[in-house]
């Protein structure tokens, strides 16, 4: 019986395996084509000020809508993508898009207003990467200061002296650094006091257990103490309910992004919803 049960158990891990690898083969494929047949959009999520309330900046967030597997999620192809090295050119096609928006916005608004982009490590990892970075912003002819980078724990365990050196370039530029999930990257936090960073996003995660669970909240308040003390931003994601948002600003998190303030948008929608509405209170 044990050995029968052994075996299905070997079938449907085979199984489980097998479906894995022909989702990301299939994905591979369609990814190559992706680029040029513009099956990426990007969605935009706002993030707020806790006490004052003022959009202070938006992340940008990729879609894949392909054209027969519908829509895929980033969760689902970045890591592939990053595997394969397709990572890169998509990454790049983010950066340009993302200042693209940032430029009409700017001419909309009237006033400088901050994209957050996602890098992956293999990305920011590439030697050309701040090259890139600069010649998208002088192309557009934007502030460095606008622009937001948000990478994670994991490119500090890769080469940290490597990581230090691509990070005072970027600072140099006077683009900003964020540390997105942070808190979930095993990694250890002596690379705090080294790198040239400006925030701490606190992973969602964390955020979820604040209104039921002691030690989540012992977790949030020693990273936003951790953050202040560093003279760093620290900013919650994922707040999903106006519970959580309460805890959130008596703990004197400086800003809030979720579901409970606003889901990622289309970027028309995005510019009715926070920029042109905005602008006729004004
Ligand atoms: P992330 O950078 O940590 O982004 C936050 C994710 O949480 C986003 O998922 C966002 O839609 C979602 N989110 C925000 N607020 C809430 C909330 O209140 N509740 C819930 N349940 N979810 C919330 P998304 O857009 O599916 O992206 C997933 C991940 O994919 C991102 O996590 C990021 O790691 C990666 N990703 C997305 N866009 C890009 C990109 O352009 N480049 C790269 N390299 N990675 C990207
Ligand atoms: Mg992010
Ligand atoms: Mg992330
Ligand atoms: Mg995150």
């Amino acid at each position: 019986r044990a050995k029968e049960q052994g075996k299905n158990q070997y079938q449907f891990f085979n199984g489980e395996m097998d479906r894995i690898v022909l989702q990301k083969t299939i994905i591979e494929t369609a990814l190559h084509e992706a680029i040029e047949q513009k099956q990426f959009v990007l969605f935009y999520q706002p993030q707020f000020d806790v006490q004052t309330g003022e959009l202070i900046g938006m992340e940008a967030l990729i879609r894949w809508i392909h054209p027969k597997l519908g829509t895929i999620s980033p969760a689902v192809f970045i890591p592939i993508a990053e595997e394969t090295g397709q990572i890169i050119p998509i990454g790049e096609w983010v950066i340009e898009e993302a200042c693209q928006q940032m430029k009409r916005w700017n001419e909309r608004i009237g006033r400088p207003i901050r994209i957050s982009v996602n890098i992956s490590p293999k990305q920011f990892l590439k030697e050309s990467f701040v090259d890139h970075i600069h010649s998208v912003l002088k192309k557009k002819q934007l502030s460095p200061h606008q622009l937001d980078l948000e990478i994670t724990e994991g490119v500090a365990v890769f080469n940290e002296q490597y990581t230090i050196r691509k990070l005072q370039q970027l600072k140099k530029l006077g683009v900003h650094i964020s540390i997105d999930d942070f808190g979930t990257g095993y990694s250890s936090l002596s690379y705090l006091r080294k790198f040239p960073i400006d925030r701490l996003k606190i992973a969602k995660p964390f955020i979820d257990g604040i209104t039921e669970e002691k030690e989540d909240v012992a977790v949030v308040k020693a990273i936003i103490v951790l953050a202040k003390n560093l003279k760093l931003r620290v900013i919650a994601e994922g707040v999903e309910t106006l519970q959580q948002l309460d805890i959130l600003r008596l703990l004197q998190c400086d800003e809030i992004q979720g579901y409970v303030l606003g889901k990622p948008l289309p970027a028309d929608v995005f510019e009715k919803t926070y920029i042109t509405s905005r602008l006729q209170n004004e």
